[in-house]
């Protein structure tokens, strides 16, 4: 097998976990404003960088960050195959979101990153104690 194929055909398996894996976080994350009866956010919305959630009156953009394409420092696998093409990838994503970021906060949003690894239990605590941080909960 080629490593063009190889490639291709790994690009072509993760987009379609990343297509899965986007859908399933922002489902976690729905699930607790749910059960925390946070209320007032907005999917899809026309803002810069496609937040994930958008708080309208808090003027809040919420992004879920999957640990493997946003190279969370504790979850971030680094594939042997392909590895420069991998790290070129996720190196784009993270300067992407610096980018997203900087441009919200210039233009006066709050910006709340979320770790795909924040929706378990383990760290249940510390995500509830972010959303009272960012103003989400009382
Ligand atoms: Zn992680």
């Amino acid at each position: 097998m080629s490593d063009i194929l190889t490639v291709v055909e790994r690009s072509a398996l993760m987009s379609r976990i990343r297509g899965s894996g986007n859908k399933d976080t922002e489902l976690k994350l729905m699930a607790v404003f749910r059960l925390h009866g946070v209320t007032g956010w907005r999917r899809k919305a026309p803002v810069f960088g496609k937040p994930d959630f958008v708080f309208p009156k808090l003027k809040l953009a919420v992004f879920v960050d999957g640990c493997f394409w946003h190279g969370c420092p504790i979850h971030a696998t680094q594939p042997k195959q392909n590895a420069e093409f991998w790290r070129t990838k996720i190196a784009r994503n993270l300067a992407r979101d610096r980018l997203v970021t900087r441009t919200l906060l210039a233009r006066g949003w709050h910006v709340l990153r979320i770790w795909e690894h924040e929706l378990t239990r383990k760290y249940e605590r510390r995500l509830l104690a972010r959303l009272r941080r960012a103003g989400l909960l009382v």
